[in-house]
């Protein structure tokens, strides 16, 4: 009988010959507590003795591999009292000094005599060639072309040729694994199957053995992620009730093509593409979830409000959270200003496809938690009462006792901040049986494949085209004191002409308290040398509300020149005089963050520019400034960012767990996302129980166990 991967999972490691309770102990450390952990316990790299660099033959700067022998280990103190350990190793081609800085334990690791595989970068100090800190693994005597180098942990005391020991057990003893996968599907995307897989990876008979491989697991990595998605959302459309909204025969019904008419500009095809993926999801009797991506000022605003008015003119309300108070109060402000002199009917109906009736002014409120305890009070009851149509708010928004008479669209604004449980949370908002239809926005694009598996189980549409009559933003990366004095002399160039500039201090993560210090002595610095004269506002996180308000209106009606502040002024502002966005300390934000900073000029006819300041002390952080100068395309930009950063921080929260993705890369293997998928589907169509893969069934529960796969999908 060929071993299922759930049998091993039932298997403690004790079970195995060499591993006794110490053993079994040091083992759970790394977080290998079973046979079924230990098999996928992958290699890190692997030496291939086929193609083994020697000593003699590397070059200065190079980073390599080396297998070598322990001559001498010595151990001394530097001058400010670390201790650093010298080793003098050799392969029998050439010697090479290599130290260790902090780790005295080497001295007793490195014995002479020892062999010990080495991976570092080959330098030249005082004349010698040496390394630093490299990775050392001791893989013991083994022998074979190609060895397996495994995570070791000289604190717990496994060594990557325990590891391989272990293994070689269970390969051993375990023959043959079961196979989960059609053959038709393996043939296809030309997949080795399971045995030759696990084989494969842990001892491979060359390189390309190990790449197929690992080809394989990670599929099967990406696979179940996928299958979970998929059947979630399946089922969803199967079976929870949703409303079916009423919207007309044209394009959305009579309040959402008024408001179109009444638009200073004519929808982007992109933007009408995307109303119509979501009128048609709002039409069905399943509730809609979906995300809709765009790039900065690609006009996601409008497309959110005709969702939300296909909900008002059938008589339900509508809801758009936002991560924080100052988004939420910008978009109340401005879809209040979209939506001025728009009435409904005052029925108990509500309901614009009903007969004539007294109008009523549509009324759209903002709830966060600042509103006034009588205020909130007043807003809770016309909500459950129904005369409040549209509501805008924070996550107070889903807090206890809030009740809607009929919520029928959600819109939820989200910058990767709001938490799965709470989008989870409002959906339950919904009246009675029906759940909501769900609008999910990004604030910036994330890549393709991120999207696909950290949104996998809802829909998606792109705005994916300006508005029109966009130029270009220049931004160029201001380092050294001529470059800033250019920065400081264009701002009051362009404040002469009449335009405005921002001026964004530098982001301190660990503390507000800093970050406020940062930009209110930035601001006394400005106003008082390079800025002097001109009308300068300041905006932070301590300023309060009121003052905040004045502060920003102020700017918006052009009375301040320029609007010094911290990231409070990320997202959503829009006023279309600013023409320049300064960035001090550029190097120490994000990618996405940048984008969607700089995304607040050009949003006027005039040419805009973006200045980023200071020096990046990273090559991470030169990556990103040198990417913004590049380009502006956001989609473009989100790759970079995927790139540079690895999955872990766009995976962020979601990713936590068990359902980690081990060998599988959303970015190396960004092909395989797209192909996972495509299965997912072709598989659940044909077998939406699964019922004839039910060993792929048990995997999925076996790697995104019941709470791992609540988390993973309660989006
Ligand atoms: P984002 O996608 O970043 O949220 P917004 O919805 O804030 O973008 O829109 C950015 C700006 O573009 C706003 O000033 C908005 O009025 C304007 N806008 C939106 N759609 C169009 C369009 N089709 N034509 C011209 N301007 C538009
Ligand atoms: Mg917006």
């Amino acid at each position: 009988m060929a071993r299922r991967l759930s049998q091993l999972a039932q298997l403690p490691v004790t079970q195995l010959k060499g591993v006794g309770d110490a053993r079994a102990g040091a083992l759970g450390k790394l977080g290998v507590h079973t046979v079924l952990d230990l098999l996928t316990y992958y290699p890190r790299r692997y030496l291939d003795r086929t193609n083994q660099a020697r000593l003699a033959d590397l070059e200065v700067g190079e980073e390599a591999t080396v297998l070598v022998r322990v001559v001498r280990t010595t151990t001394r103190r530097t001058r400010n009292g670390r201790s650093l350990v010298t080793t003098d190793v050799s392969d029998g081609s050439a010697h090479l000094q290599v130290s260790f800085f902090n780790q005295p334990f080497r001295e007793r690791q490195l014995k002479a005599g020892t062999d010990v595989v080495l991976f570092g970068r080959l330098e030249v100090f005082q004349g010698r060639r040496r390394m630093t800190n490299p990775v050392v693994d001791l893989i013991g005597d083994r022998t074979g072309r190609i060895v397996p180098v495994y995570p070791q942990s000289e604190k717990a005391g496994v060594m990557s040729w325990d590891i391989a020991r272990f293994l070689d057990e269970v390969l051993d003893r375990a023959g043959e694994f079961a196979e989960p996968l059609d053959a038709s599907v393996r043939q296809r995307l030309d997949l080795v199957d399971r045995t030759t897989a696990f084989r494969g990876i842990h001892g491979p008979e060359s390189m390309r053995d190990a790449a197929a491989a690992r080809r394989r697991l990670a599929f099967d990595e990406l696979l179940q992620v996928q299958l979970e998605l998929v059947r979630r959302k399946r089922e969803l459309e199967r079976t929870a009730v949703g409303i079916a909204h009423h919207v007309g025969a044209g394009s959305g019904g009579p309040l959402v093509e008024r408001f179109h008419q009444r638009l200073p500009y004519d929808l982007t095809g992109a933007q009408q593409r995307a109303i119509g993926e979501i009128v048609a999801d709002l039409a069905e009797g399943h509730p809609m979830h979906r995300l809709l991506q765009g790039d900065v000022g690609a006009g996601k605003t409008v497309v959110a409000v005709s969702a939300l008015l296909v909900a008002v003119q059938g008589g339900h309300q509508g809801a758009l959270m936002a991560p924080t108070e100052v988004l939420a109060e910008q978009h109340h402000a401005g879809i209040r200003h979209l939506l001025e002199g728009f009435t409904v009917p005052d029925t108990d109906e509500g309901n614009l496809f009903g007969g004539a009736g007294l109008d009523r002014p549509l009324r759209v409120a903002l709830l966060t938690n600042r509103t006034a305890a009588g205020e909130r009070r007043r807003i809770l009851a016309d909500l459950a009462e129904g005369s409040i149509d549209l509501v805008v708010g924070t996550h107070a928004l889903i807090s206890e006792g809030i009740a809607f008479r009929s919520l029928g669209v959600v819109v939820i604004d989200e910058q990767h901040r709001f938490g799965v449980e709470q989008r989870a949370a409002l959906r339950d908002k919904g009246s009675g049986e029906a759940v909501p239809d769900v609008l999910v926005m990004t604030a910036t694009p994330i890549p393709r494949t991120a999207a696909m598996t950290v949104y996998g189980d809802l829909d998606v549409s792109v705005l994916d085209e300006l508005p029109p009559g966009r130029t270009p933003i220049v931004t160029r990366w201001a380092q050294g004191e001529l470059d800033e004095m250019e920065v400081w002399q264009q701002v009051r160039d362009e404040v002469a002409a009449g335009r405005q500039a921002y001026v964004v201090c530098p982001l301190i993560e660990e503390s507000e308290k800093l970050e406020v210090r940062s930009a209110q002595e930035a601001y006394d610095e400005l106003t008082a040398g390079e800025l002097s004269g001109l009308r300068v506002g300041l905006l932070h996180g301590r300023v309060p509300a009121a003052e905040k308000d004045e502060v920003m209106g102020a700017f918006r009606r052009g009375e301040l020149d320029v609007l010094v502040a911290t990231t409070v002024i990320e997202v959503g502002v829009d006023v279309p005089n600013a023409t320049v966005m300064v960035i001090l300390d550029a190097a120490r934000f994000g990618i996405a963050q940048l984008h969607q900073l700089r995304g607040r000029v050009g949003r006027g006819a005039r040419r805009s520019s973006c200045w980023l300041v200071g020096e990046a002390t990273t090559p991470d952080g030169e990556a990103r400034l040198e990417a913004l100068v590049r380009s502006t395309d956001g989609f473009e930009l989100a790759e970079v960012d995927l790139d540079l950063r690895g999955e872990g921080t766009i995976m962020g929260e979601r990713q936590k767990g068990r359902n980690d993705l081990k060998l599988a890369s959303l970015r190396r293997d960004r092909e395989w996302v797209v192909t996972a998928r495509e299965v997912a589907m072709e598989l659940l169509d044909a077998d939406p129980g699964l019922e004839h893969h039910w060993l792929l069934a048990e995997e999925v529960d076996l790697f995104l166990g019941e709470d791992d796969a609540e988390f993973l999908l309660k989006g």
